[in-house]
């Protein structure tokens, strides 16, 4: 073997080797789709919410590589000694060990039984026991992220479940954006995040009001994350989300879709 090291690929060149040209399907803006894990596929899934997010770094490059290659705390779950699953989620963790000190009945936890795919099913601390924390790769994933420079990436179809915000997941469509707790989001940021939710109401016909377009802490009450955090302009980002026009209706994209708007050309794929 040479002793010289391969050049390492840049960043850009990883996500153009990695990614595929964006999908008919989803936001006309987004810059490019790049697969991520989603835990089911539904046809015709019923999608009643968004669901916002910041991520806990400033970079990009970061979202793209856990998303490629998560790896979380879990632990096993085990009856009569014997080990028929496992918990992943550390919220779910802390308040399943709450859970031991006698403070609830039972709790919805996802939950993975051996060889299966993940379910939400009710731990009962008297009948399972849990065991060691450890790093396993397990899914995460949001539809779609927003870098700071308002560049829209997508990662899961619309149709698919993302593994965004727990008991949520399922009924929703996750968007991260690219900010640390300690950042502000950036203007262009919140314009191309309205634009996208605004088009994904328009097309599933989610009222663009805040009880339909709601913070990871609200759909996903279990979580210890503080997402998308206080510095999250909700009253400038509503605003905007029912100001702006959908990207879909400019010029550009008349141009591809004869004048029709993208939604109308949507087609859920089988
Ligand atoms: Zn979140």
């Amino acid at each position: 073997m040479s002793r010289r090291a391969r050049r390492r690929p840049t960043f850009d060149e990883t996500v153009m080797a990695s990614g595929t040209a964006p999908i008919a399907t989803g936001f006309p803006d987004t810059r490019r789709f790049i697969q991520a894990e989603f835990f089911d596929r539904q046809t015709g899934r019923t999608i009643n919410r968004v669901v916002i997010h910041i991520t806990s770094g400033n970079q990009f490059s970061s979202t793209f590589y856990w998303f490629r290659s998560p790896r979380r705390p879990i632990r096993r779950i085990s009856q009569n000694g014997a080990v028929i699953g496992k918990i992943f989620a550390p919220h779910w963790l802390r308040r399943a060990n709450s859970l031991e000190a006698g403070h609830e009945a039972g709790i919805v936890i996802r939950f993975a039984p051996k060889g299966s795919r993940l379910h939400n099913a009710i731990f009962d601390p008297a009948i399972h026991t849990l065991g060691a924390e450890e790093r396993e790769q397990v899914p995460v994933s949001a539809h779609y992220v927003v870098d700071r420079d308002g560049m829209v990436y997508q990662f899961v179809e619309e149709n698919n479940v993302a593994y965004h915000a727990g008991l949520a997941n399922r009924d929703s469509i996750g968007i991260e954006h690219v900010c640390s707790p300690d950042d502000d989001p950036t203007e262009v940021q919140y314009q191309a995040s309205a634009r996208l939710v605004n088009y994904l109401c328009t097309k599933y016909n989610i009222p663009k009001e805040r009880s339909h377009i709601v913070g990871h802490q609200e759909a996903d009450m279990g979580t210890d994350h503080n997402c998308p955090g206080p510095r999250w302009n909700w009253p400038n980002y509503m605003a905007l989300v029912n100001r702006t026009a959908p990207s879909f209706l400019s010029e550009s994209f008349d141009n591809a879709l004869d004048g029709l708007p993208a939604f109308m050309r949507w087609v859920p794929r089988r």
